[in-house]
């Protein structure tokens, strides 16, 4: 098979890591989760005790940041310095510190170089905000995936729940429109639909009736 590359992009909740998951297994290619970076950069600013939106103080770690992606059965680590941080990146308080830290330039540069690294040497599918836009703008499909603030505040109410963290449904509404309004407002590669992205509105759409609209195209 020729390599392939897929940049999915959309806002906090709309689908894109189901998708992104379900297309890595379908087509045996490498999924890139690049939110889990910009997680474990959050938790490195925090444990030094750095503000996230502090870029002077940012800088002072993020060019020799300890941030690994292994691959462990098919399922994406994250390692940072050396610790596997994949569970305690989706802590609650993790996504609006990730969301600050990402906004910072300097952050995105160190991200974006790592995953153009990874996905030249594979085929893969990535999923993030600005993927189809900025980090492979020639990547051979490209899709937006959104949904409307309600629907994707109840899909992640449902899983923060499943997983046993106590949430307050109101909170994290606000939480994602503030989130949304950082990826699109940030100076540095915000959040947006690349000019030839294929727009998908999951918002009345089952799982499986998007992985099938999205197989379509890529057929
Ligand atoms: O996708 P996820 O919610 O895990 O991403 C965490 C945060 O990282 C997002 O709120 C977003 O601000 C940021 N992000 C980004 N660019 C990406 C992926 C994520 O700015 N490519």
């Amino acid at each position: 098979m020729k390599k392939i590359t897929i940049a999915l992009d959309g806002p906090s909740g709309s689908g894109k890591s189901t998708i992104a998951k379900a297309l890595s297994q379908k087509l045996n290619i490498l999924y890139l989760d690049t939110g889990a970076m910009y997680r474990a950069t959050a938790i490195k600013s925090l444990k030094l005790g750095i503000d996230t939106f502090d870029e002077d103080g940012v800088k002072t770690f993020i060019e020799d940041i300890d941030l690994k992606i292994k691959y462990v059965d098919g399922a994406q680590r994250t390692f940072l310095d050396g610790e596997d941080v994949s569970d305690k990146i989706r802590e609650p308080h993790v996504s609006m510190a990730a969301s600050n830290i990402s906004s910072l330039k300097c952050v995105r540069l160190k991200m974006v170089d790592m995953q153009r690294k990874i996905a030249s040497s594979m085929s893969c599918v990535l999923d993030g905000r600005d993927i189809g836009s900025f980090v492979l703008p020639n990547a051979d499909y490209k899709f937006y995936i959104t949904a409307s603030v309600e629907v994707r505040t109840n899909r992640r109410f449902a899983e923060l729940k499943q997983k046993g963290h106590d949430v307050d449904f109101e909170q994290l509404y606000k939480e994602i429109e503030q989130r949304d309004y950082n990826d699109k407002n940030r100076d540095f590669a915000p959040l947006k639909q690349a000019d030839d992205a294929v727009l998908i509105d999951t918002s009345n759409m089952t799982i499986e009736e998007v992985i099938n609209k999205v197989v379509s195209y890529i057929k």
